[in-house]
């Protein structure tokens, strides 16, 4: 089993996803906050909290798909782009969205 994810995917990392597993109190669909990402280009744990929907610098809720084709963003250890992987909209270019939210 741990080979074989291993394989299809190399950055697979078993401590991580340990950390990530306590499902019930995860927001499942991954999220983000634009203003976050434009100052540091990472995904953060907090912006999976189900208890919690809008960051709490930005006090903007957290936006869980690309605002421009609507596809939800990928698992953040795959992001491989800082931007939606369908339409390439930068992550950092969603802010405006997020404002209108
Ligand atoms: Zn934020
Ligand atoms: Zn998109």
């Amino acid at each position: 089993m741990d080979s074989f994810l291993v394989k299809i995917c190399p950055d697979y990392c078993p401590k991580q996803l340990l950390k990530m597993l306590p499902s019930e109190r995860l927001h499942l669909q991954t999220r983000l906050c634009a203003f976050c990402y434009a100052d540091v280009p990472v995904h953060q744990a907090s912006w999976q909290q189900a208890e919690v929907d809008r960051c709490d610098r930005h006090v903007f809720r957290f936006i869980s798909e690309c605002p421009n084709c609507g596809s939800g963003f990928r698992t953040p250890a795959l992001w491989e782009e800082a931007g939606c992987d369908q339409c390439g909209l930068e992550f950092a270019n969603m802010q405006i969205y997020q404002q209108l939210r």
